[in-house]
């Protein structure tokens, strides 16, 4: 199963909140377009770049796998913009759907660039707390 490395607080907004775009320089590989993925909140952390009363229920996991998401589909940003607040302009919008936390984001677990493949442990320890019914590429 594979994985994307997201920076919190933006990992949390997409678990806990209401972020279904995550914006990214390339689109999706076809190949990965329609499959379940994990959400791993990365090392780094901008807790100020989000209202703190926004976050403040969040849960803040570093380093962790904390949600499950589709990858829907994706598209160039438009001009003069479009998915606000959560997409930024000159990237490609990334949709997500179907955002399952997970209760126990299984950690510590070192992130990766672009869709990279979780090891065994840490998707045993994610379907322990969740079923997963659609395989992925
Ligand atoms: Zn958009």
């Amino acid at each position: 199963m594979r994985a994307l490395t997201v920076k919190q607080p933006w990992a949390d907004a997409i678990a806990h909140g209401e972020k279904r775009i995550e914006n990214r320089t390339r689109p999706i590989p076809p190949k990965h377009l329609g499959t379940t993925i994990l959400i791993h909140a990365g090392a780094t952390e901008d807790f100020n770049a989000l209202p703190a009363d926004m976050v403040r229920a969040w849960p803040k996991d570093v380093r962790a796998v904390v949600a499950l998401a589709t990858l829907a589909g994706c598209h160039k940003a438009a001009k003069p913009r479009c998915c606000a607040p959560w997409g930024f302009p000159d990237t490609w919008h990334w949709e997500l759907k179907d955002i399952r936390p997970i209760p126990h984001p299984p950690r510590p677990v070192r992130g990766q660039l672009g869709l990279w493949t979780v090891d065994d442990d840490t998707l045993a320890a994610v379907q322990r707390q969740i079923s997963i019914e659609r395989t992925s590429a």
